[in-house]
């Protein structure tokens, strides 16, 4: 790393006693856990290979793949090349004067049949530098494998705070780098995460590691996370880390990324590890792996205590809220959705929540029914816990075949849980909300605002950017597809008043009666539009999970097994 600054990595890999002979390297294409084609090969430049104290002759075989000619007796073959790491993201790599983020699938060669062999990896940095990952050392850092050395983001830097702690009889370290690193977001936060690691790991019975690394990086462009073996990515914005208004939000990133240590880094189909890096992979399990893990993160953030179950029960309420505004759920099963991620997850237009759904928020409740449908059929027995720690009995660290997942559920659910699959994973039917009745539930649609004040819904949604006033998605089949308004059109004015922000446009809703005519006035590709169209009545805008009047005992005791606290008008 000669100068950080200039946000290059310059990388040396050396392959020792390599055959004589043609001999090929690869960078990878994509990152584990985020499912999209990143080419990260575009920010390698000034490749040069050697042997023998010799410069060799490089052909690009492909857009990732290099090849040379390996003479004979070569001890070892070594690639010099710099990359450039400007982009702060869990699945990219970055490097400033003061603060690197190393990915491995970002920056390390790989020989196609050496990626089962152990690595070494020195770091040269500036002296006033410290290191944390999940790998074994500090400036000399081992991994068995390749597979385990891009498993383990490194973070390096000037200023990162290291807090340490113990949870389930094992070491693990907080890392903290940027605006506000040298405090945590609550005095309890280390407690809290504790006891929501020491909540999952009596689900499998012990933690798989011998350390584990939460790497957190405050950073103003956003958040996010991303799952390794024995450490988590994590992004915070710093108003989120210094003052988290949503606390659960920032726990549930915490437990969610936790969790995933099980579910996809070990328990997943034999597809996910190990991993082609040059192609896409196919499961269509992903809602089972993120959406079940999104399920599971909030459950767990009620078992452990962390936050109160009504909390939870308000993000679930919610949850089913967005998910029927996308028509979407009409067309795209979960299974299907999974397999698209390549083209649709991760690459989202104006259009896209009009014809898929997102498996993490469908996932999520997909694993909140199941769990529900579970508890149903075996009479208050088993949940989806106990489908987890079988599996993790079951097949360990070893990977799975694709159907072993919801053939597990159908073996300890029965019928009902095949059913359930049918409807909700590999189907596009609605989610059994009666279910909610077996543990003193009830979901109820209502309004945020007095009847006088609701806003009335004219098929679109809109956003202010760039001081205009655009429209962000238009609805499937909804009065504004109709009237024939189109995204990113600009709103100019309703029924002649002229409107300039968002707040305007919604506060103008709510002085609209339902089956009123409205003009919407729009700019178009360059052109002022008339846009007649009737106002729909208003849609319910506040959902809630509400304990039922009088739960009897038989549903009390059935939801204390379901997420191991009172029903909440009992506590
Ligand atoms: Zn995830």
């Amino acid at each position: 790393m000669p100068n950080p600054r200039s946000h290059y990595f310059h990388v040396e890999a050396r392959f020792l006693e390599p055959p004589s002979g043609l001999f090929d390297v690869s960078l990878p294409v994509w990152t584990p856990g985020s499912y999209l084609v990143r080419e990260y090969a575009r920010h390698v430049i000034n490749l040069s290979a050697s042997a023998n104290g010799e410069t060799m002759p490089i052909v690009q075989r492909d857009k990732a793949t290099w090849q040379i000619e390996v003479p004979h007796g070569a001890d070892a073959v070594a690639f010099r090349y710099d990359v450039y790491a400007y982009e702060l993201t869990v699945r990219t790599s970055y490097l400033d004067a003061d603060y690197g983020l190393a990915h491995g699938t970002t920056l390390f060669l790989y020989h196609p049949e050496w990626k089962d062999r152990p690595v070494t990896l020195t770091l040269d940095l500036p002296d006033d530098w410290s290191v944390a990952s999940g790998l074994d050392g500090e400036r000399v850092l081992s991994a068995p494998n390749y597979d385990a050395l891009v498993d383990c983001p490194i973070q390096m830097g000037r200023r990162l705070v290291r807090y340490p702690f113990s949870a389930g009889g094992v070491p693990h370290t907080l890392s903290v780098a940027g605006l506000g690193a040298d405090q945590l977001p609550r005095p309890t936060f280390l407690e809290d995460l504790t006891r929501i690691i020491e909540t999952a790991q009596s689900i499998f019975g012990s933690l798989p590691y011998s350390h584990y690394e939460f790497l957190v990086t405050v950073n103003e462009a956003g958040g996010g996370g991303l799952e390794h073996r024995n450490s988590a990515n994590i992004m915070v914005p710093p108003s989120r880390w210094r003052n988290p208004r949503d606390y659960r939000a920032l726990l549930s990133l915490f437990a969610h990324e936790f969790f995933h240590l099980w579910n996809v880094k070990r328990l997943h189909p034999t597809v996910l590890g190990p991993f082609d890096y040059q192609h896409e992979v196919y499961t269509s399990l992903l809602w089972a792996l993120e959406g079940i893990t999104d399920y599971m993160a909030p459950w767990l953030l009620a078992k452990s205590q962390t936050i109160p179950a009504t909390e939870i029960l308000d993000h679930w309420a919610k949850q089913i809220a967005t998910l029927e505004s996308q028509p979407g759920r009409w067309l795209t099963s979960l299974a299907d959705a999974s397999r698209q991620a390549w083209i649709r997850q991760y690459r989202p237009d104006a259009n896209t929540p009009n014809i898929t759904i997102s498996y993490y928020l469908k996932g999520a409740l997909a694993g909140l029914f199941l769990d529900l449908e579970m508890l149903q059929a075996t009479d208050g027995e088993k949940t989806l816990t106990d489908v987890f720690s079988e599996l993790w009995r079951r097949y360990g660290e070893g990977g799975y075949p694709e159907d072993a997942f919801e053939a597990l559920l159908v073996e300890m659910g029965g019928a009902p849980l095949q059913r359930a699959l049918a409807r909700y994973v590999h189907g596009t039917e609605p989610f059994d909300e009666s279910l909610f009745d077996i543990v003193g539930l009830r979901l109820e649609r209502g309004f945020q605002d007095a009847e006088d004040r609701r806003p009335v819904w004219l098929g679109f949604w809109v956003t202010d950017r760039q001081g205009k006033l655009l429209v962000r998605q238009v609805e499937r089949g909804g009065p504004g597809e109709e009237a024939g308004i189109s995204p990113d059109d600009e709103i100019l004015a309703l029924n002649g008043e002229r409107i300039r922000t968002a707040e305007q446009f919604n506060e103008r809703l709510t002085q609209l009666a339902p089956g009123q005519s409205v003009d919407v006035l729009l700019a178009h590709q360059g052109r002022v539009l008339s846009r007649p169209q009737a106002a729909l009545p208003p849609r319910p805008d506040r959902y809630q999970l509400v304990p039922v009047a009088d739960a009897s005992l038989a549903q009390r005791e059935r939801f204390e097994r379901w997420l191991g606290v009172p029903l909440p008008q009992d506590a």
